[in-house]
């Protein structure tokens, strides 16, 4: 099984841990499958605690080394990997829709945007730059060092396999650290393919290890307890989020969570009506809308709703469903049947509680765990749409009539990762953008992460931002010399 790559090589099913790769043995191994069909991609090997213990270990004894290091040199070898990264990236697309169904476009998407950030923090980590600072005395001076946090451990989840992890690597490798990362069992197959890429770039043995398993928590425990990990970086659910942050209270570890989202997107009428339109269809329905910033709820003021919804339902019908790498599909399958059963579940729930199904509902007859794009109507706060994140292609409609109205539901959640509108006026733009408690607002685009700007949420939708200059700074520490005696 090759998958026709270019590089075969690429296609790794041995887990690189402190140092060396370890093989698939029968009886201690995962199998990876196609979502397509369930078909057998290869085996990797399913690991544990004591593997992430040897890989922290390691990843301990090296960082120092590594921290020494010129800043400039980590940058020449980070540059090197994101090189590597597009130089292949049809390769790791390939891989990717392979184990996780998303359409081989966005896939390739995935891994070039993504790559943007090992590129960016390979620049960044030259600007580490600390402070000097008058001191309290004439004969003192304070000065401000940054420093590596240490050893960081990340876990990752399956519907970003390749781009949420050198999102992670990329920031924390610049800043001298060095990593020990958990990818998800559904799609272990991109973490392996950039970790023999980040090798080829020259990043040293033991500074970066992947731990492949499908038992999560005795992993999620070590990372928490064992004194070496000083930081824990996660994606991933608001459930885990909150067991990991108690579990990494004992030893107060450093935490960046990106959690899950309860996006509002909304349209007002004075908006650019099939921009709107357009949007809604990209963020609803972009990797089958298993994303955390996909929009959950769409919000339309009453005058335009029933045109709007006739256009997403016409527009939403036109997406063709299939194998990732056939031409023209837009959306692939759901991850696995427990993703497709909250879709039903909310599709029900809307239902009796009188909504209207203008397209989609139902399973697709491609069987599986195909699910067609849908779009509802007569959708009302409350309903479990409108609460929960249903993480699947179901775009539901509700209507709203004026500004305060609408930011309160909008805010009505304990989320706040990102949200959305679509507005001309120029004074209700800044209202509504200061008024929407998330981390991020996209105002007339869906399009929201890029290396470039601060990625993560606000409330429960977790702590600290990916990307940018702060970006960072989550793998630094401050450290102030008093220096005295001028
Ligand atoms: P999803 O529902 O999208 O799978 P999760 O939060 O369960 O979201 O999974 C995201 C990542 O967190 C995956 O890599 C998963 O294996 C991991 N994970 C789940 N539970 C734990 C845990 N108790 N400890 C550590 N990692 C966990």
């Amino acid at each position: 099984h090759s998958l026709g790559l270019r590089d075969p090589s690429l296609l790794e099913f041995r887990a690189p841990v402190a140092g060396e790769w370890i093989e698939a043995r029968e009886g201690r191994r995962f199998a990876v499958t196609d979502p397509v069909d369930g078909s057998l991609i290869g085996h990797v090997p399913d690991l544990g605690a004591e593997e992430a213990r040897r890989a922290i270990d390691m990843a301990h004894a090296v960082q120092p080394e590594w921290a020494r290091r010129t800043a400039k040199e980590r940058s020449r070898i980070l540059r090197r990997w994101y090189d590597l990264i597009i130089e292949h990236a049809d390769d790791l697309a390939l891989i990717l829709t392979t184990e996780q169904g998303k359409p081989l476009a966005e896939a390739k998407a995935e891994v070039v945007s993504n790559a943007a950030y090992i590129e960016w923090f390979a620049e960044e980590a030259k600007r580490i730059d600390g402070d000097v600072i008058p001191g309290a005395t004439p004969s003192q001076r304070i000065l401000v060092l940054k420093q590596p946090v240490g050893v960081c451990a990340a876990i990752t989840p399956w519907n970003f396999p390749n781009g949420m992890i050198t999102r992670k690597v990329g920031p924390a490798l610049a800043a001298g650290c060095t990593m020990v990362l958990k990818p998800a069992a559904q799609t272990p197959l991109s973490a392996l393919a950039l970790a023999v890429l980040a090798e080829r770039a020259g990043v040293p043995k033991g500074a970066f290890s992947v731990i492949t398993a499908t038992q999560a928590q005795p992993i999620g425990e070590e990372f928490c307890r064992n004194p070496k990990v000083a930081k824990i970086t996660f994606t991933g659910s608001t459930n885990v989020g909150r067991w990991l942050m108690r579990e990494a209270a004992g030893g107060i570890k450093r935490l960046s969570l990106e959690l899950g989202g309860n996006a509002p997107f909304i349209v007002f009428d004075d908006a650019d009506l099939d921009a709107a339109v357009e949007g809604a269809l990209a963020s609803k329905f972009r990797n089958a809308g298993q994303t955390c910033v996909c929009a959950n709820r769409i919000y339309v003021q009453e005058g335009i709703v029933e045109t709007f919804a006739a256009k997403l339902a016409e527009k939403a019908a036109g997406l063709k469903l299939g194998r990732g790498t056939e031409a023209g599909v837009a959306m692939g399958p759901l991850i696995d049947d427990r993703a497709v059963a909250k879709m039903e579940e909310h599709v029900a729930d809307a239902l009796a509680g009188g909504a209207q199904v203008l397209v989609g509902g139902k399973r697709s007859s491609l069987g599986g765990t195909f699910f067609e794009p849908t779009v509802m109507t007569g959708i009302r706060q409350g309903m479990k749409v409108t609460r929960e994140e249903t993480f699947a292609p179901l775009a539901p409609i509700i209507a709203f009539r004026d500004e305060a109205e609408v930011i309160g539901m909008a805010n009505d959640t304990e989320y706040g990762l990102a949200s959305y509108f679509y507005a001309r006026d120029m004074a209700r733009v800044f209202r509504v953008a200061e008024a929407l408690q998330s981390g991020m607002v996209g105002v007339n685009t869906p399009a929201l992460a890029n290396e470039m700007a601060p990625f993560g949420g606000v409330k429960q939708s977790g702590l600290g931002r990916e990307g940018s200059k702060y970006g960072i700074e989550g793998f630094l520490e401050i450290k102030y010399v008093a220096l005295s005696g001028l």
